[in-house]
């Protein structure tokens, strides 16, 4: 028997395998590591190139998300790795892995959504792959995209003194789920029972239809605020502010009270008996964006409503911490936060 891959986890297995991989080219800016590849085929317009995979019955449940959804979707995350490099995407290839329970109608369903997705961010269909699948429905996408070398917003460009910025609010898509889940799970038991989601919509929406925040770049550059480090929310605040400090190499602050929590969201999160804070950390798959930049921009920011200040960064020494109310830290690298808020 070899050795189970959750003994090592996503970052150290793709670690492990990429590593050895030798370097031949000198436009390649960066590789792996960041939201996107970045790619100096022009030097005055680097090309950005990212892709995702999302597997049925892993990254969605057929059963109350519909096609359309997913295939929007599908796009939105792909693009949301291109704005968190502060780029503009142009196409899309879509690969995709179908078994023989889909109909065509319903691969018609699915690449609706996907149109609806190139038509909003006016972004090109160049290509993909068609295979038929045993377990069912895979979809891979990769989107390419561009941006000015001096302002793409790297995972490591974070600076000590910076502020931690945050755009919209986090935890909905996380309680979205949830809510989707309990209702899935009540079905299997009585398939008569109609879900209410009534008051209820937001947290769906943000789970089925995410928006990547190319808005917030727009309104970002019409402030004149010059980015430094930037990832966007997929996976929790938590593991995205550890991603950011490790590949800048700087400790963060993170205030508790300053992280942007919408009242649906922390309604509900109270009726699931969690502290509304650990879906916002934790949740993940918001696909807002979290940068930092520059003290010098503080009145800037403070007068673009979609975006919260969150923190600031540190030196590496001070770690990665989270500042509870009262001034007590908790450090949220390795979830160390996580125990504590489900006492508190
Ligand atoms: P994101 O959450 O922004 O989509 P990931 O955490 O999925 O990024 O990936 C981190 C980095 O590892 C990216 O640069 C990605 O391209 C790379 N990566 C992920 N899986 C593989 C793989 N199987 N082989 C090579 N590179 C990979
Ligand atoms: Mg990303």
């Amino acid at each position: 028997m070899g050795t189970p891959i959750s003994e090592l986890g996503e970052f150290k297995l793709i670690d492990r395998l990429t590593s050895s991989f030798p370097k031949y080219h000198a436009e390649t800016i960066v590789g792996i590591g960041d939201d996107a590849a970045v790619l100096k085929i022009n030097p005055t317009e680097y090309t950005l190139v990212t892709t995702d995979i999302l597997v049925e019955g892993i990254h969605f449940n057929l059963v109350y998300t519909p096609l359309k959804h997913l295939g929007y979707k599908a796009v939105a995350v792909n693009l949301s790795d291109i704005a968190a490099m502060n780029g503009t995407p142009k196409y899309i290839t879509v690969s995709i892995a179908i078994s023989a329970k889909f109909s065509v109608e319903a691969m018609d369903q699915l690449y609706s959504g996907i149109l609806a997705a190139c038509k909003k961010y006016e972004v090109e269909l160049i290509g993909g792959d068609t295979s038929s699948s045993m377990t069912g429905l895979m979809i891979s996408i990769t989107a390419i995209g561009k941006a000015l070398p001096e302002d793409i917003a790297y995972r490591s460009s974070a600076r000590v003194n910076d502020l931690i910025c945050v755009s919209g609010n986090l935890g909905a898509s996380y309680l979205g789920l949830q809510l989707l889940e309990r209702e899935y799970r009540l079905f299997k038991n009585e398939p008569d029972i109609q879900p209410d989601f009534s008051t209820k919509e937001y947290l769906l929406e943000r789970q089925l239809k995410p928006e990547p925040r190319f808005d917030v770049l727009k309104e970002l550059r019409k402030a004149g605020i010059k980015l430094h480090a930037m990832i966007d929310i997929s996976d929790g605040l938590s593991s995205e502010i550890n991603h950011i400090c490790q590949k800048s190499n700087v400790g963060a602050k993170i205030y508790a009270h300053k992280i942007p929590i919408d009242a649906t969201t922390a309604i509900t999160a109270e009726e699931f008996n969690m502290p509304p804070e650990t879906a916002a950390l934790h949740g993940g798959e918001d696909y807002e964006l979290l940068f930092t930049t520059s003290t010098e921009h503080l009145n800037k920011l403070l007068a673009i409503p979609s975006i919260s200040i969150i923190g600031r960064i540190t030196e590496a020494s001070e770690g990665v911490k989270l500042v509870l109310q009262g001034g007590n830290e908790i450090d949220l690298s390795n979830k160390g936060w996580d125990a504590f808020l489900q006492k508190s």
